[in-house]
């Protein structure tokens, strides 16, 4: 398939390069210029899961992970064949997920989508996971390498950190501000070694950007080296996310017609993969876009104007979102008419009081911990399920309680533990780079490490 700028489309990409290029050159984001159709595939693989599944649990033939990759697989190949051949595709799907959603029905409405099985628990990991892999497969065949440069303020780069630990022919280096993450994100970043380098930036998450910005344009630098990025806008995280949309389909025989999706936004990359899940022939009744107080997409939605404004701090900080990149391509994908997309979008903005009262009432109501992002994503389902006009929701659940303990414990008087992966992270020892926030420092270190 081909993919085209969502700013020109003529602008036009195949697979490996919008994924080295990340963004297209003038400033939009990569996306597929066609639809395939794929609701036939969706129906059959659900039939032959529900056959194989027998009436109870226990009869099940096929493993969750078998069924995950199955889908991975087969969406895969429609989408990047036939630049990618199908072998290489198997070992991408293999290599990146040895982790699955789990789908959790809570009652005959609601079921949350678990995503936060990987190994940094939180949704990220499945995207950057296939990307990951899908640059190491696409490098080795060529017989080359390259430098992934990442600016984080905590919580992405530790996915991608942790997505490309091991990666041949790759190096990562991630600039962080010094003082400025918590303590579990800075061991998330610091602890990993191998080709993983922290570089701790004496200033602020905004000079962290401005350097990695800086040195894309810098000529030295790319004359010697392969300089590419892993942000979130990356076509390679997008696409994987749409698999779980799938999956949730084919993997709850409770429900066979088209469910609503409630997705916890922010950069809304999340959100945008289950539209395109739909326009490839998902049956989906509607999305419904959960936002904290950083609402311009909700209020897009009511009012028809998207205006962009500073984020704000919420308690669902991986959302503190005021200009979210992928509305660009929600625009594409809906010609950039706002009837339309509120035909398959509905906003709701949440609170942090609401939030933390979300928590509480699902844990009362459920038994279960759930994080604050995930909390929006509830409180905001439970208002439209109060309207009685959907039947089945599923709350996407994007991070582990355990991430955001403090919090939890707040709403809920109950300190959820931390997942086991993370917890032996802390015993670890940090090891970072010092550097000023120069490019000359940058370009020094860059250029006497990986030329
Ligand atoms: C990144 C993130 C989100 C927001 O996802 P987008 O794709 O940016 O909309 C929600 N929850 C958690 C836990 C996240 O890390």
């Amino acid at each position: 398939m081909i993919f085209f700028s969502t700013r020109n489309r003529k602008e036009r990409r195949d697979f490996r390069e919008a994924i080295f290029m990340g963004l297209a050159p003038d400033g939009g984001l990569y996306h597929p210029a066609s639809k395939p159709n794929m609701s036939e595939l969706f129906f059959s693989l659900k039939e032959e899961f529900r056959k194989t599944s027998g009436d109870t649990l226990d009869k099940r033939t096929v493993s969750d992970m078998e069924l995950f990759r199955r889908i991975a697989r087969e969406v895969s190949y429609r989408i990047l064949g036939p630049e990618i051949d199908n072998p290489t595709v198997e070992r991408i799907v293999k290599k990146s997920f040895d982790f699955t959603p789990v789908h959790r029905r809570l009652d005959e409405r609601l079921s949350l989508l678990e995503l936060f099985h990987g190994p940094t628990c939180a949704f990220k990991d499945f995207g950057a996971s296939f990307l990951a892999n899908a640059m190491e497969e696409l490098l080795e065949s060529r017989n080359e390498s390259a430098v992934i440069l990442v600016a984080t303020s905590g919580d992405t780069g530790g996915a991608v950190a942790r997505a490309f630990l091991g990666k041949k022919r790759i190096d990562v280096v991630i600039l962080y501000p010094s003082g400025r993450v918590s303590y579990l994100q800075e061991k998330q970043l610091t602890t990993l070694g191998q080709n993983i380098t922290a570089l701790e930036i004496k200033g602020s998450f905004d000079d962290c950007q401005r350097l990695v910005k800086e040195a894309f344009l810098d000529d030295s630098l790319n004359a010697s080296l392969n300089l590419t990025s892993a942000n979130s806008i990356n076509l390679g995280r997008l696409i994987p996310q749409s698999f779980y949309y799938i999956y949730s389909y084919i993997s709850d025989t409770h429900s066979n017609e088209g469910v609503t999706f409630t997705v916890p936004s922010g950069n809304f990359g999340n959100l945008t993969a289950g539209v395109l899940a739909w326009e490839w022939g998902l049956p989906v009744e509607k999305f419904i876009a959960a936002t904290n107080v950083n609402d311009v997409v909700p209020q897009y939605l009511e009012e028809g104007l998207f205006k962009p404004r500073p984020s704000v701090e919420t308690l669902s900080n991986a959302m503190d979102v005021g200009n979210p990149s992928n509305f660009e391509r929600l625009r594409v994908i809906f010609d950039d008419n706002v009837d339309k997309m509120r035909v398959m979008l509905h906003g709701e903005r949440v609170t942090d009081e609401e939030t933390l009262e979300g928590m509480k009432e699902f844990y009362k109501n459920y038994g279960i911990l759930i994080d604050p992002h995930t909390a929006v994503g509830y409180v905001a389902s439970n208002r439209i399920l109060k309207l009685g006009k959907v039947r089945d929701i599923v709350i996407l659940s994007t991070a582990h309680p355990g991430k955001f303990g403090e919090t939890v414990e707040e709403a809920t008087g109950i300190r959820p533990e931390l997942p086991e992966n993370l917890g032996s992270l802390m015993e670890r020892e940090k090891k970072s780079i010092p550097m000023e926030p120069h490019l000359k420092d940058l370009r020094d270190f860059l250029l006497k490490h990986f030329r």
